[in-house]
């Protein structure tokens, strides 16, 4: 076939197919359409799969002049010249959506601007204007679909059951829900009242509409002011709500991002919320979060995809960054401290473990997997700031960056800090967690190791040594403290009982648990994952006393972002 160009009618339909592939996108730019003209009302209704859509706004309308114009392909009120393609405020700028959908389907526009009296109505079949008259309506605009896809047998094969369209609809509806908490959103399928806002401006009552109200008694208010406060006007600011860890979903889903309040989808932010949930979440289990970035237009490509659905950001990682921080800041605050039961869960061997007080080790777990106690109250242990780990240095130091510079921490002394505490608090509940030893390890000691331990069996036994004499300077061990096993604890046990025997009691439980801290932390020299270390630095941030190690060594140094400018001559 000789090389021809294609009839307008045929381009345009090809053309239409980019912006609108299903129901959804129809909705989808009509809402938007709404949303550009103002409205505080948007209602949706769809009927009979794809035979009817109308979306009714009052918004402010269009002028009787111009109403034939918005159906002209590249006619848009929303952008000015090249310019202002770079400072995009508007949910549409391409003067696409309208004359795609009149291509693909039967239109009607019913609209009233603001200071004109009586409505314009327009009918448009195949891209055609058919129909114009007069028609009275209040200032707004309703513009019905009718029979999309009809002429494009290709494309209606391909629509899924009139069920899965409408659930695209509704999402669709949601999301814009969640976005523009102030208006009132209404969906009715089918006659069917499917979703209400009440439009009163707050996330959360959004939120309570479109995922129930369980979902949001658990959300949790993003206060990232901590973090942005401190950096340039130009970085992205991070407002929302996310879900406590105690909810949670078996999909994505349930993750909605909006730039500057345009719903887009993002792989590398729906990462940097699951980071920010690292180890609160089960396995597969996915977070509920709705998270608002803002930033200057200028600094975001939103002209990248036909259905405007993805942005650039000129400077991605920074985004990426922010969301992760306002997301775990808000975590680390305001969630309870997980309990030292759940976190033992991790390091426990039922078949071998028992409890040295006699009372059960409680094998619920925060996240509900067995039937638990009421929570104690939220605790807000925040000595630290949020940090995010950049990596490792000398397989001894973990680099990690704060809101206020760099933090380089001393995984030794940093771990001895965190299993202190534990084992503090696993004394407290007399829950302290043993493993039993396959087979018996004999232990033999000197004279002066012999006398210290003699008076010092009842300190061991309460942190779960199990140690009985089997003569001779000899003695059997058939249990040691978890946090040791596979560690080096007869080295542990000879240089306790080689420390003075003097001191009470108070004393020598210090002592025992600083050892204990000391021989299970992760050594100098070892090479951790990034894995270890974000969970290192996450415990970490939870401890009541992050910055300094249980024999008063500092933890770790902190760069601030003012020494640093000053070093590097800045001031
Ligand atoms: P765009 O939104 O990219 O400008 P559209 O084809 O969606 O392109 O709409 C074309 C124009 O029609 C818009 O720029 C706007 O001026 C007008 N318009 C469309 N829908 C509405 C509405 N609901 N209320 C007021 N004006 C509207
Ligand atoms: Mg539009």
């Amino acid at each position: 076939m000789p090389i021809k160009v294609l009839d307008p009618k045929t381009v345009s339909r090809i053309a239409a197919g980019e912006v609108v592939d299903r129901p959804a996108s129809v909705v989808k730019e009509l809402v938007e359409n709404s949303l550009d003209a103002g409205a505080t009302q948007i209602s949706v209704e769809v009927s009979g799969g794809v035979g009817l859509i109308r979306v009714v706004d009052n918004g402010v309308g269009i002028p009787p002049g111009e109403v034939e114009l918005a159906f002209e392909r590249y006619a848009t009120s929303k952008l000015d010249g090249i310019d202002s393609l770079a400072s995009i405020k508007s949910l549409g700028f391409r003067g696409e959506a309208l004359p795609s959908i009149a291509a693909v389907a039967q239109v009607d526009v019913v609209t009233c601007a603001a200071g004109h009296s009586g409505g314009t109505k327009l009918s448009l079949e195949d891209g055609v204007v058919s129909q114009r008259g007069s028609q009275s309506r209040s200032v707004g605009t309703t513009v019905t679909v009718r029979n999309l896809f009809r002429k494009l047998p290709a494309r209606l094969k391909f629509l899924k059951s009139p069920a899965t369209e409408s659930s695209h609809i509704a999402n669709v509806v949601s999301q814009y829900a969640l976005a523009f908490p102030e208006v009132k959103f209404a969906l009715f399928v089918d006659g069917r009242a499917a979703l209400r806002t009440p439009g009163s401006g707050k996330l959360i009552d959004s939120v309570a509409q479109v995922y129930g109200l369980e979902i949001a008694r658990n959300m949790l208010q993003i206060e990232g002011a901590g973090w942005e406060s401190r950096t340039a006007v130009s970085s992205p600011q991070v407002t929302g709500v996310v879900a406590s860890p105690a909810v949670s979903r078996s999909n994505r889903s349930y993750l909605s991002f909006f730039v500057n309040r345009r719903w887009i989808a993002s792989r590398s932010l729906a990462w940097a919320v699951e980071e920010a949930y690292h180890r609160l979440l089960m396995e597969g289990k996915h977070p509920v979060a709705v998270i608002n970035i803002s930033l200057p237009p200028d600094t975001l490509d939103v002209n990248i995809h036909p259905t405007k659905t993805e942005v650039k950001f000129q400077n991605e990682r920074a985004v990426f960054v922010a969301v992760q921080k306002a997301v775990r800041q808000t975590l680390v605050e305001l969630t309870p401290v997980p309990r030292i039961e759940e976190v033992a869960t991790a390091y426990r061997s039922p078949s071998t473990t028992r409890p040295v007080s006699g009372t059960p080790v409680r094998s619920d777990s925060l996240f509900g997997l067995f039937p638990s106690p009421p929570l104690p109250p939220p605790t807000p242990v925040v000595s630290l700031p949020v940090l995010r780990v950049l990596g490792q240095i000398l397989s001894s130091y973990v680099v990690a960056e704060g809101p206020d510079g760099l933090y380089l921490i001393d995984q030794h002394a940093a771990h001895e800090r965190i299993l202190w505490e534990r084992i503090n608090a696993q004394r407290r509940q007399h829950e302290i967690e043993v493993q039993g030893l396959l087979e018996p390890v004999t232990v033999e000691v000197s004279p002066r190791q012999d006398e210290v331990l003699r008076s010092h069996y009842e300190d061991l036994a309460e942190f779960g040594f199990s140690i009985e004499p089997f003569g001779n300077r000899t003695y059997l061990v058939r249990a040691v403290p978890i946090l040791l096993h596979n560690k080096d604890w007869v080295g542990m046990l000879r240089e306790l009982l080689d420390s003075p025997s003097g001191g009470d009691k108070g004393d020598w439980a210090e002592r025992i648990t600083v050892s204990i801290a000391c021989h299970s932390a992760v050594r100098a020299g070892q090479t951790l994952t990034d894995d270890e270390m974000r969970e290192l630095v996450r415990e970490l941030e939870q401890t009541t006393v992050p910055h300094t190690c249980p024999h008063g060594r500092p933890t770790m140094i902190h760069l601030s972002s003012g020494r640093l400018g000053k070093e590097f001559g800045r001031e």
